[in-house]
């Protein structure tokens, strides 16, 4: 018993000197019975204060547990949020916390994948065809070129290129009887005009030209199909590009446009060579994939080759400079004083635009 009278507790030393001196006092008629009933005290004491210090512990434990709950619920809702705003978090990610001086991480969503000028739509990327906002072509259209009807409708900067576009081709040749016959495509337009082109053409035939609902490029807002139109008898005269619109296919690249079907890249595009199918990309990609003799499925590759953290591209075209590189979908970084545009890919990632001075 005296190795429990111990000093760490003055409480409990006292209690037992209590009882030492209650023995002295008592001596002579201490019995086995007093003596039992002084441990049966002590016992009892030692049991509360056992009782005592197991609450306390358990208080103590059940506080770790809800600290720890709440952490887990914190971080893992952190977690979940930067797979639907990726790169919205300078923190949680090492690697994104290592930006130069002049460059900052830019919030995107999973929709913005799929906006901009540069977004791959074919058979392999479905795009959404509610995504983009568009405009009436007859509303916003010059003289220097006709459309198929008041419905027809395009992305804003789409149109307003083509605007550009078919002004200098008209301006060059005297021409102004090409025909905007196709724009913007609803999902349920495409159902039609595939089941369409299978009943009348059979299934090889659509498959060459028409892209499955979902898949085409036309759900974009950025692609256009020219035709020309005799205003003489009101008929078709198609567009294949050549002689006096010739110019027009060489000097697209100029409005932002590419002929996105090249026979020569059929293999890649999966379409065959469609020569009245233009899509809207914008400067300087369009320049770049001119004279670099890429489509856009190979144009996309080959700016993975120029990753933020790596060498950036610059080009120089029609009197401007530009600065280009691309970032993974979750790490998009920008210049934070430069005026810059940001482009999904519709695959993995954005490609970024900063014009130079
Ligand atoms: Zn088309």
């Amino acid at each position: 018993m005296k190795t429990e009278k111990n000093t760490h507790h003055p409480e409990l030393s006292n209690q037992y000197r209590a009882s030492d001196d209650r023995n002295t006092d008592y001596l002579t008629i201490a019995s086995a019975d007093a003596e039992r009933l002084r441990r049966a005290k002590i016992q009892m004491r030692r049991k509360k204060q056992r009782k005592r210090k197991r609450i306390v512990l358990s208080g103590i434990a059940l506080c770790l547990v809800l600290l720890a709950a709440l952490l887990l619920s914190h971080f893992g809702r952190r977690n979940a949020d930067e797979g639907t705003h990726p790169g919205t978090d300078t923190t949680q990610n090492s690697s994104m916390s290592e930006l130069p001086a002049g460059w900052s991480w830019q919030q995107m969503t999973e929709k913005d994948l799929s906006r901009g000028t540069l977004v791959l739509v074919n058979r392999d990327h479905a795009y959404d065809p509610e995504l983009p906002q568009t405009v009436s072509v007859f509303d916003k259209k010059t003289q220097s070129y006709f459309v198929k009807d008041k419905i027809l409708s395009l992305r804003e900067d789409t149109a307003d290129a083509l605007n550009q576009w078919m002004d200098a081709f008209a301006a060059e040749s005297g021409k102004t009887d090409v025909n905007i016959v196709a724009g913007w495509r609803s999902y349920e337009d495409q159902v039609y005009l595939y089941q369409n082109a299978v009943d009348s053409k059979g299934q090889a035939h659509a498959d060459a030209y028409l892209a499955l609902p979902g898949c085409s490029e036309h759900h974009t807002g950025l692609a256009v199909d020219l035709d020309t139109y005799n205003i003489e008898d009101g008929t078709s005269g198609g567009f294949d590009g050549e002689d006096a619109y010739a110019w027009a296919v060489e000097h697209a690249w100029e409005y932002g446009f590419i002929q996105r079907y090249p026979p020569e890249k059929s293999g890649i595009t999966g379409i065959d060579y469609e020569s009245w199918h233009f899509r809207y990309v914008g400067i300087p990609h369009a320049y770049i994939m001119q004279t670099q003799n890429l489509c856009l499925e190979e144009y996309l590759d080959y700016l993975r080759k120029y990753p933020f953290s790596g060498e950036h591209l610059t080009v120089s075209c029609l009197g401007a400079s530009y600065e280009l590189y691309y970032c993974p979908k979750d790490q998009v970084a920008v210049p934070a004083s430069d005026s810059y545009t940001i482009s999904g890919n519709n695959v993995d990632g954005y490609i970024v635009t900063v014009p130079k001075p």
